[in-house]
């Protein structure tokens, strides 16, 4: 196994890619050798990104009352208690205090987040106004990102010409598993708005959830989709926080090594893809947080989340800088 890991690595430190059946012996090697898997992740890592980390974060818009059935979100209406309050309109002076904090903790990206299936016309005009308040004031270098479910190719380009660069669209598991998580709408919704977010010349930050009941063939299946159909510029990868009162709130959380196999094998399939760890990090990973970078992340959210509080902003600058990372703006581009 540890040879079959060594040739892996050297092979795509080379520029070949992960087939199928390498990545079913990368997530073997993720149980059996994951210092093997570690090491190899590590060297993609820094060998495509030197020691370079960038940081986002993000801010509700709408929180809320969704009328989908994500298994995991507590922001569901479909059998999910007690309901956070909606906030049906962004509130202008709110996100443009949130995307000031955010550039003031080295966030590069500031991320405008609403729940539902996709936005309204009042919301999505909402979203737009406040995009280009902040995409006008030089005083928040933020790279602007939206998330605000389904979109039109018409609706992409308005939020491009708004000044939002990235738009976040999560396909969250294989498409066989989908099913079992999500039955208000399909992942062939969520590639079609991937499609038109593509063309309106928006970069595409899709990624998903992991501890969700998948197995690790869904977790493959989902890095290969991203690299080979999505061809996804950042992978942002959750991890089930469950949630009392959502469906998936009394599932066993993930193990952390088992989570940091999970982004090792996704560094090794995707070496070129930003791969952001995001939601779940705190809770799960705890003590073993910093180990993110060393197997394979290149980026993090800084930060509360959208229904939870993350931890102080000043604690993740330190462990980035007491390993010798350095916070960049942007990421350095493959060579
Ligand atoms: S993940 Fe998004 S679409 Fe799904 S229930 Fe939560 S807010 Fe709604």
């Amino acid at each position: 196994m540890i040879d079959k890991v060594a040739d892996i690595g050297r092979g795509v430190l080379s520029g070949v890619r992960v087939s199928r059946v390498q990545a079913m012996e990368l997530a073997v090697a993720a149980g059996e050798e994951p210092f093997e898997l570690f090491y190899w992740a590590c060297r993609v890592r820094t060998g495509r990104f030197a020691n370079a980390v960038k940081l986002c974060s993000i801010a509700p818009g709408k929180l809320g009352g969704c009328s989908e059935d994500c298994k995991w979100c507590a922001q569901s209406t479909a059998g999910c208690t007690p309901k956070p309050a909606t906030r049906t309109r962004p509130e202008l002076v709110d996100l443009c205090k949130a995307a000031r904090a955010a550039a003031t903790n080295g966030a590069g990206s500031f991320g405008i987040v609403n729940s539902g299936r996709r936005p309204s016309g009042k919301d999505l005009q909402a979203v737009i106004d406040v995009s280009q308040e902040i995409a006008d004031d030089e005083a928040v270098p933020v790279s602007l990102c939206a998330s605000l479910g389904e979109l039109t190719p018409d609706e992409a380009a308005r939020l491009f010409s708004a000044g939002v660069r990235t738009y976040n669209h999560n396909l969250e598991t294989s498409r066989r598993h989908f099913p079992n998580v999500v039955t208000t709408h399909t992942y062939d919704d969520r590639l079609e708005t991937l499609r038109a977010v593509k063309s309106a010349g928006m970069r595409i930050c899709c990624g998903g959830i992991f501890g969700i009941g998948e197995s690790w063939e869904d977790r493959i299946d989902l890095a290969l989709t991203l690299r080979d159909e999505v061809r996804a510029d950042v992978v942002p990868l959750n991890f089930l926080h469950p949630i009392p009162g959502t469906p998936l709130g009394g599932a066993q959380p993930l193990r952390p090594m088992e989570i940091l196999g999970i982004i090792a094998v996704y560094r090794l399939i995707l070496p070129e893809a930003d791969l952001k760890v995001a939601g779940g990090r705190e809770v799960n990973l705890r003590d073993l947080q910093s180990w993110m970078f060393h197997v394979g992340a290149t980026s993090c959210l800084i930060g509360n989340y959208l229904t939870t509080p993350g931890r102080d902003a000043g604690d993740d600058l330190r462990m980035i800088a007491d390993l010798g990372l350095k916070v960049v703006a942007n990421l350095p581009q493959a060579r």
